[in-house]
């Protein structure tokens, strides 16, 4: 597996893990110029981690592992280059394992490079990206991926935090988008744009479905998600589940006996 250089310090390898959910595997980004912080280290695979630690060992030392979040193909590896390397770990105050927690604003520094955390909810409650200034580049993590769309949390609030996170991003005018799955992003305020107008449109979406009676988030995914591979229907019920709740939050619909329905008074008749 070959490293990429994706600008002047900054590095990707692609972990062997591909997938449905992580399309080509998870990108692992190493970052700066002899004092190295690594984004997203990945899945526990021993091949992966070889080549991370083979590359940071040809270009200098590793300083850090920067996690955006908790999931088995972004965190584990970071705990391996802690063994390996006494790379402590920074992310969310509760990533497990997590030596440096941070909080949004803070930066993290390795010889001339500087990344500034991000809090970003809603794909995880310990979502967070991380910005380098100078190059006016965004690791999003799994926030944003590079093709597709990303699962959003179905726990009440959980989509509402994810669209605010997002309009948080595109407040950052960030040029660039490094996610943690997919290519790398050239124009990141249309891919973010792009981001919040198919949540607006899946919400629509779910409106009109159950303008015509009501309906389970099962049933609303058979229906809305019919060209998607059944495969994938059950992290579509998912999303489907995140705009029920986040409808519900703010009044508009309500789960009964026969499933959630619209509260125009329609149903009530
Ligand atoms: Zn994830």
């Amino acid at each position: 597996m070959s490293a990429e250089q994706i600008m002047p310090g900054v590095s990707r390898l692609l972990a062997p893990n591909p997938s449905p959910m992580t399309l080509t595997g998870t990108n692992t980004y190493l970052v700066g110029e002899a004092n190295l912080l690594v984004v997203d280290p990945g899945p526990d695979l021993p091949e992966h981690i070889e080549a991370i630690v083979a590359l940071a060992q040809t270009l200098g030392r590793l300083a850090y592992s920067v996690v955006t979040h908790h999931h088995g193909d972004h965190l584990p590896a970071a705990l391996r280059l802690r063994d390996r390397l006494g790379a402590p770990i920074v992310g969310h105050p509760t990533l497990p394992g997590v030596d440096r927690p941070c909080a949004d604003g803070n930066t993290v520094t390795a010889g001339q490079t500087t990344l500034r955390a991000v809090a970003t909810p809603g794909h995880t409650s310990d979502h967070m990206c991380f910005f380098l200034e100078e190059e006016k580049a965004l690791f999003t993590g799994d926030l944003i991926a590079g093709q597709g769309t990303v699962i959003v949390g179905d726990g009440p609030g959980d989509l509402a935090d994810y669209m605010d996170s997002l309009r948080r991003v595109a407040s950052l005018h960030a040029r660039l988008l490094l996610p943690g799955h997919g290519p790398v992003v050239a124009n990141a305020a249309s891919k973010i744009r792009e981001y919040l107008d198919h949540r607006a449109l899946r919400e629509g979406q779910v409106v009109s479905a159950l303008s015509d009676g009501p309906a389970t988030a099962r049933a609303l995914v058979e229906r809305l998600y019919a060209d998607t591979p059944r495969v994938l229907h059950a992290m579509a019920e998912r999303n489907v589940r995140a705009h029920l709740f986040k409808l519900a939050h703010e009044g508009r619909v309500s789960e009964h006996g026969r499933g959630w329905q619209l509260n125009d008074g329609r149903e009530a008749r």
